[in-house]
């Protein structure tokens, strides 16, 4: 016998299944998570070592050997292949292409595990000599004396974060070359840590509940401004004292991971902090991973997929904005960080925490249930009251502007009063829909169905699905009329409309487009924290992560399309985002006040966000999934299937529809469909889909497995496209 060893080995290959292989000549044996590369078809692949036994179901003649075992200790940790085991089973996915979203590129390009110093990754810090500088540092060089005075008061910074808030490399090198300052692998020297502050009543109770060194998943439901950062920070500490060696990962938002984010974990403790974000280069991203894998990162802040980050000694989770549906991947492996976090912790038998101020449904219903302890915090952390919610009905606005005189009215006062002002408006361009005043006719993207958004700066149409974008054109394509009106309004107009009726004033608009150039969001949040009045036009992007003191007024625009919307959580995401929205007014010293402007100004649900009590609101939608069976009640999930043609989709999946009602009949599972999905064509592809729903898990489970299975040996066409999503996030 030439080989005595094989083992079993996930590929990165969308197979649901694992390979055989011989281990390579002259290697005895291998673990469990240690990379392998193997021939596969003619190429060669790395693959992740499964089991140490073959699956006894090829003959050990025909087994192939591997080409060489590329770890002598496993790569991917026992505990998180557990997590992605259990994963790739419940979401449906090839266990090998779970194990990729694992890995950082470079480990999936071969790469070897080890930490390798980048001069980009390195913290610079004051000299002795530049500690020395007088108040007033550098006269003639202000860009230098800003970097002075900025690492005197942060103590040391990576270069990520000065580039970040606009400095050069030039300057840098000026400041080395004058002995003011000088790189440190470690952030270590100089960083002035603050004190913990103290706790008021609600926080405290919270945080003695959270217990560390067991299982518990934790929901610390608190208000905005309640100090759930503080609580989190304090957890932290505790998770210290009890193993200084102890690491905490704290997953947030893709769009929360900000520089103040970073330093209010880093003005706190002295632990190496790494984070994990699509913003890294591979060698940024690999180092973080073999920092928190090896133990020497404390603390690490990442997005969704640093979930599987390995960690030597995990002691706490902490999933910040747990709504956020940035948390949910959604294409490939599509998996929900947030639920990931809950099961890691359990298995590893240390506490998560869920923070949020708009809870998701799942996770109030699971805390009603007592799955997860509920911690509230009721009271603003300083004592700040609430801002005052007002509805403003917009149905008598005229089409061609969106913000109604009383709004107006109140930007004014605001502004004369020294304050800044917030306008939220869910949709970036000018105008979504360019129509014809004569036939009404609407201008259509062509591979979609959906409109044009009309864009001003510079002048286009473009479609945000598919990304389409042509010039404008002057005449109706059905009657040839030249009266095409742009009806509504997007960012760009509401900054136009602002702009002239407040002449003099400031508009600042932050969306996709106004911060596509780099350091441009970072110039625009500078120009708001000076303080001066002036307004805020923005998308999401200003709805969560960041801290605005001097707003007193946010103007909420367009919810309408929330409260309609065909999605059945719609009206929970609308809720969420008015609340973390409202949440932006009056933080600091001074009192806020919000505008909701709709064309329902009836509507019950808004009278309940109104008052102020997203529980409230959100008991009220949970009676109405209650009765439906959605989720948290009913499991859900989706099989879609796209194609260059209608029918190809249809077909197949009416051949696994025809299949599901072969099997032997579940009463707890519904299945619909297949239909077309909200938006049947976008991007030249035609979307249908088939919606799963059950009250038992196991049911679905199950059903999806059987489905799979058939899948796999029915030879979809070969442009077709299928996936299926277990817990959907977007309906779509
Ligand atoms: P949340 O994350 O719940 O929105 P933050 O943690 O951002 O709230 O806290 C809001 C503000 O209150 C911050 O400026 C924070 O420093 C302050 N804060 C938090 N806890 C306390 C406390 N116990 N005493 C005084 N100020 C606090
Ligand atoms: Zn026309
Ligand atoms: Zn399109």
């Amino acid at each position: 016998m030439p080989y005595s060893n094989s083992v079993q080995v996930a590929l990165p290959v969308p197979l649901r299944q694992l390979f055989d292989y011989h281990l390579p000549i002259a290697t005895s044996d291998a673990s469990v998570g240690a990379r392998i590369r193997v021939p596969f078809a003619g190429r060669e692949l790395i693959g992740i070592v499964m089991s140490k036994t073959a699956s006894g179901k090829i003959d050990d003649a025909d087994i192939k050997p591997a080409k060489e075992l590329l770890d002598s200790s496993p790569v991917i940790p026992e505990d998180v292949i557990q997590l992605l085991r259990w994963a790739a089973n419940y979401y449906h996915c090839p266990l090998g292409e779970a194990m990729q979203a694992a890995l950082p590129s470079l480990l999936r390009q071969g790469e070897p595990p080890r930490y390798q110093q980048d001069s980009n990754e390195c913290y610079w810090q004051l000299t002795a000599e530049g500690q020395g500088l007088p108040d007033a540092p550098l006269p003639k060089a202000p860009r230098q004396a800003e970097l002075v005075l900025h690492l005197r008061k942060q103590g040391s910074c990576k270069w990520e974060e000065l580039k970040s808030l606009g400095f050069t490399r030039d300057t840098l090198k000026r400041l080395t070359e004058r002995n003011l300052i000088e790189p440190s692998s470690s952030p270590e020297r100089l960083r002035p840590i603050q004190p913990p502050l103290p706790l008021n009543t609600e926080q405290q109770q919270a945080l003695d509940r959270i217990q560390l060194g067991s299982y518990n998943t934790y929901l610390l439901d608190g208000i905005t401004g309640s100090g759930k950062t503080e609580v989190y920070l304090q957890a932290i500490a505790r998770s210290f004292e009890l193993n200084p060696l102890s690491q905490t990962l704290v997953l947030v938002p893709e769009i929360g991971l900000t520089p103040q984010t970073i330093r209010r974990f880093e003005r706190r403790f002295q632990q190496e902090i790494v984070t994990l974000h699509s913003g890294l280069t591979d060698r940024e991203r690999l180092n973080a991973w073999v920092k928190a894998s090896d133990g020497r990162a404390r603390i690490i802040i990442g997005t969704r997929s640093a979930i599987f980050t390995p960690l030597r000694h995990p002691g706490l989770i902490i999933v910040d904005e747990e709504h956020d549906i940035s948390f949910k991947q959604q294409d490939g492996f599509r998996y929900s960080a947030r639920d990931l976090a809950c099961l890691r912790a359990k298995n590893l038998n240390i506490p998560v925490i869920l923070g949020s101020a708009t809870p998701a449904l799942e996770s109030l219903h699971n805390a009603q249930t007592n799955r997860f302890v509920h911690l509230l915090l009721r009271q603003r952390a300083n004592q700040q009251a609430a801002p005052a919610i007002q509805i403003v009905d917009s149905s008598l606005c005229p089409p061609d502007r969106n913000i109604t005189d009383i709004s107006l009215q109140a930007i004014r006062q605001h502004l004369s009063a020294g304050n800044q002002v917030l306008v939220f408006i869910n949709r970036r361009g000018y105008a979504p829909t360019l129509q014809c005043h004569d036939c009404g006719t609407q201008v259509l993207c062509p591979n979609c169905d959906a409109r044009l958004t009309l864009h001003q700066q510079p002048r286009h149409l473009h479609c945000h699905h598919c990304d389409y974008q042509c010039s404008v054109q002057s005449r109706c394509p059905s009657c040839n009329s030249h009266r095409l009106i742009a009806i509504g309004a997007g960012t760009e107009r509401s900054e136009a409309f602002l702009s002239h009726e407040l002449p003099g004033t400031d508009i600042i608009r932050i969306d996709r487009d106004s911060t596509r150039h780099k350091n441009s969001l970072e110039s625009k949040l500078a120009s708001i924290k000076k303080g001066a009045p002036c307004v805020l036009v923005g998308t999401q992007m200003i709805a969560k992560g960041h801290h605005f003191p001097d707003v007193t007024l946010a103007l909420i625009l367009d919810v309408d399309s929330g409260l309609l919307s065909a999605d059945f959580r719609g009206p929970e995401r609308m809720g969420q985002l008015i609340t973390q929205v409202a949440g932006r007014a009056g933080r600091a010293e001074k009192p806020g006040e919000v505008i909701l402007q709709t064309r329902n100004p009836d509507h019950p649900l808004l009278g309940l966000l109104v008052e102020q009590n997203y529980q409230h609101f959100a008991t009220a939608i949970m009676t109405e999934r209650e009765i439906t069976q959605m989720p948290p009640f009913g499991h859900l999930a989706m099989l879609r299937a796209d194609a260059p043609s209608a029918e190809q989709a249809q077909h197949f999946l009416q051949q696994l529809r025809m299949y599901s009602d072969s099997l032997p009949a579940n009463p707890a599972l519904q299945v619909l469909g297949p239909m077309p999905a909200l938006m049947e064509k976008r991007g030249k592809r035609f979307r249908y889909l088939i919606q799963l729903k059950s009250n038992s898990r196991g049911a679905l489970n199950s059903h999806l497995q059987h489905l799979t299975h058939y899948i796999a040996n029915l030879k979809p066409p070969r442009h077709l496209r299928w996936s299926i999503d277990v817990d959907p996030q977007d309906m779509g």
